[in-house]
């Protein structure tokens, strides 16, 4: 699997809250834009851009990298979400959730999922199916499963949330929905 981080190239300097991803880089062939049944949209603002774009980094907001996914389960703008890779490290985490979970994305990154998101649905055996259905969809092997969550902080209410795949590089794309009542 590539690698989540490498050094900044062409003298491109890189944000200390875009570490987790990768560099920017010129169009190649996997800057074409997204794969057919996908859309394009922010890992920290949420806007969705269409098309293909020279830069990976969001016009709109200049704070997050544009990542791809299905379109039921992209976010859109505000949306809160959480991206982790196999490991449950997060890998970048939106506006939206920043400001349902009171964490500042830089302060964040490659900490544990569970610092800030806990699994409220159950496997059969009992144990929690997030972690799971997290590092299932890392590896491209999960579809968009529905699932409960609880945010830290707020362990009294549960979130209904999606989890499926995102890309580059592949990686678990967790959308927090609104509360349930
Ligand atoms: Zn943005």
């Amino acid at each position: 699997m590539r690698p989540l981080y490498s050094p900044p190239r062409h003298g491109v300097t890189v944000p200390p809250h875009l570490i987790a991803v990768p560099p920017l880089e010129g169009p190649g062939p996997e800057d074409q834009g997204p794969p057919r049944d996908q859309v394009t949209f922010c890992s920290h603002c949420g806007a969705r851009t269409g098309g293909s774009s020279v830069s990976r980094v969001c016009r709109r907001c200049e704070m997050g990298l544009l990542l791809h996914a299905r379109p039921e389960l992209a976010p859109g703008p505000g949306d809160a979400f959480v991206v982790c890779d196999a490991d449950l490290r997060v890998c970048a985490l939106s506006r939206g959730a920043e400001q349902l979970l009171g964490a500042f994305e830089p302060a964040v990154i490659h900490a544990p999922l569970g610092d800030l998101v806990a699994g409220v649905s159950r496997d059969i055996d009992g144990t929690s199916a997030l972690p799971r259905l997290l590092r299932k969809a890392a590896a491209g092997q999960l579809g968009i499963e529905r699932t409960i969550v609880s945010l830290a902080g707020l362990r009294d209410a549960t979130w209904p949330a999606r989890v499926g795949a995102c890309g580059r590089p592949p990686a678990a794309l967790l959308v927090i929905d609104a509360p349930v009542p």
